[in-house]
């Protein structure tokens, strides 16, 4: 994947249509990869968080979600094709999902919001089989039964919607036990395609 380098994180300067294709290839590997969705919020956050750097490090894909990043790539003379936010990507996966008979599993936000969600995007794409939902409102004594119940649904795509400084790192941490091949975080788009 051909990148751009903004304070050090490698953004994809694909355009939507071939980031699809690259997740396509994720989705058939059946191996875990990390796709963050860069705004400057993000980058700010992995400036000072270590954890948060070591994410966008380790990620396999970061495309450039925000309009900021977008204009920093160009400002450093290396642009990226176009925006690819994150909230287009989840339905352009859905909808090539839907052609491919994936299956997904919606992680986060509140409990009725998740639910709603679900039933709005398997209403919007019936041919892709929802294997599983849960909530975004759990600590450290819940953490392994999440991953467990994950890994045994073994989703081809894993939206995972928490607040932006947490759920990159969860991500980071766990992608190797989870048993999904495209994990993304998605901040607040169960709460937008909820309604
Ligand atoms: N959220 C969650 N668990 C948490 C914190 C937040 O599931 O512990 C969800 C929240 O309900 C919302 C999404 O994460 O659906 C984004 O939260 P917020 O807008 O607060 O985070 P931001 O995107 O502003 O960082």
């Amino acid at each position: 994947v051909p990148v751009t380098s903004i304070f050090g994180v490698n953004v994809s300067k694909l355009d939507m249509k071939g980031t699809v294709a690259v997740l396509e290839r994720a989705v058939a590997s059946k191996k875990p990869h990390q796709v963050i969705t860069a705004n400057p919020i993000m980058i700010m956050a992995a400036l000072e968080s270590e954890e948060n750097m070591r994410a966008m490090r380790e990620a396999e894909l970061i495309v450039p979600d925000g309009a900021g990043v977008v204009w920093a790539a160009e400002e450093f003379g290396d642009p990226v094709a176009e925006r690819v936010a994150g909230f287009d990507l989840l339905h352009e996966l859905m909808k090539r999902g839907e052609e491919l008979g994936w299956t997904a599993y919606l992680l986060g936000a509140a409990e009725e919001v998740v639910q709603e969600a679900a039933g709005r995007l398997q209403k919007q794409y019936p041919k892709v089989r929802i294997v599983g939902v849960r909530n975004g409102y759990f600590g450290a004594p819940e953490n392994a039964g999440v991953i467990e119940s994950i890994r045994q649904a073994q989703p081809d795509l894993l939206f995972v919607a928490r607040d932006a400084k947490t759920q990159e790192p969860w991500i980071a941490r766990h992608k190797h036990e989870l048993g999904a091949s495209v994990i993304m975080g998605v901040g607040g788009s169960f709460d937008v395609i909820s309604g």
